[in-house]
């Protein structure tokens, strides 16, 4: 028996995909598939994707592009972070394209040169004499999701630097900007957070007509009655006032339910509880309404119950929520359905 189970329902992400590409309109969907897919699996999400249409994928590091390589001979891949000169060698050869930063332009390889606008980290102040093989010509927006002002004068910038090159493909919107700035869009739109059914606003996803793709599920392994002053888990930071029930949960920090997610709720056979005392590495604890038996399922991601919530009490986003999801075999099974 598994602690958690987590599954990855493709058809969810399908239709995420078909909704951004028809907010954008002519603008390519480009997905962003780094950090493991955010935690969804890069390999599974990019095989929908790319079926959905998405006009390339994109990823932060060479080892994640090379992985998607393997699998997908043809598509376009760009690896948008960092690479060493060794990594350069490895990107031409298996045709992968990289976002440069820098006015050193490594040749044999398709580049997309990035622009700093106002993000203030990776970005050339202005664009060089443009080499053939530079191919795009890309920037970020530090604010989509909450200065459209900014955003937009990002943009601005943007434009003045790069209209003159308007036959290269030029990209700067993420998911907020997709679904909100139309004037983002541009060529192609990298968008990750919202494919995943998450939202970029820290608001419900349903807002903006997606589905989390995500849900993790686990039981109840244990079920104690807690006396008046008796307490659960390290440092005693729960503390029964009257006679409670408590369930034990095979799901921990380790498994990236995190620490810091005191007081979230979760579902217990189909009703809100709030998980109480200290998360440990390998277990936490919900308050329940009664003596439940033990394997009553628990849904600490699903059917209503979103990684926003879990984020904003953990005074986090709810991308870090996924990534830090650990799926390994050892740990957790992972099913992905698609339909
Ligand atoms: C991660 C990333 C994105 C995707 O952002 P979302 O908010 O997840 O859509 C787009 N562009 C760059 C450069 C990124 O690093």
């Amino acid at each position: 028996m598994h602690r958690s189970e987590i599954t990855i329902d493709l058809g969810a992400l399908r239709r995420n995909a078909r909704r951004l590409r028809q907010v954008l309109g002519g603008a390519e969907l480009w997905a962003v598939v780094k950090a493991a897919g955010y935690g969804h699996g890069a390999v599974d999400v990019a095989g929908a994707v790319l079926d959905e249409g998405a006009g390339a994928l994109c990823v932060a590091t060479v080892p994640e592009a090379l992985e998607l390589r393997s699998e997908f001979g043809e598509a376009r891949i760009l690896v948008m972070g960092p690479v060493s000169g060794r990594e350069v060698a490895l990107a031409r050869e298996a045709r992968l394209e990289l976002a440069v930063s820098d006015a050193e332009i490594p040749e044999g390889v398709r580049v997309h040169l990035k622009l700093d606008t106002g993000m203030g980290r990776w970005g050339l102040a202005e664009l060089p004499e443009l080499p053939v093989n530079v191919v795009g010509l890309m920037t970020h927006l530090a604010t989509a999701d909450s200065d459209p002002d900014f955003a937009a004068e990002q943009l601005r910038r943007f434009e003045q630097a790069t209209g003159k090159h308007s036959h290269l493909v030029r990209h700067a919107a993420n998911s907020a900007a997709a679904l909100r700035l139309p004037d983002a869009r541009l060529d192609a739109a990298r968008c990750g957070v919202a494919l995943y059914g998450l939202s970029p606003f820290a608001t419900d996803p349903a807002e903006d007509g997606l589905e989390p793709v995500l849900r993790w599920e686990s039981r109840l392994a244990q079920v104690k009655e807690l006396a008046p002053g008796e307490s659960t888990g390290y440092g005693r930071r729960y503390t029964a006032e009257e006679p409670t029930h408590i369930g034990i949960v095979p799901v921990g920090y380790a498994d990236g339910f995190r620490r810091d997610m005191t007081g979230t709720q979760v579902l217990v056979d189909g009703e809100r509880r709030a998980v109480v005392g200290t998360i440990s590495m390998d277990a936490l604890a919900v308050e329940l309404s009664g003596a439940l038996p033990v394997e009553t399922p628990v849904t600490l991601i699903g059917d209503g119950v979103l990684a926003e919530d879990h984020a904003a009490v953990a005074g986090t986003i709810n991308y870090e929520i996924v990534c830090r999801i650990e799926s390994g075999p050892m740990r957790a099974r992972r099913t992905v359905l698609d339909a």
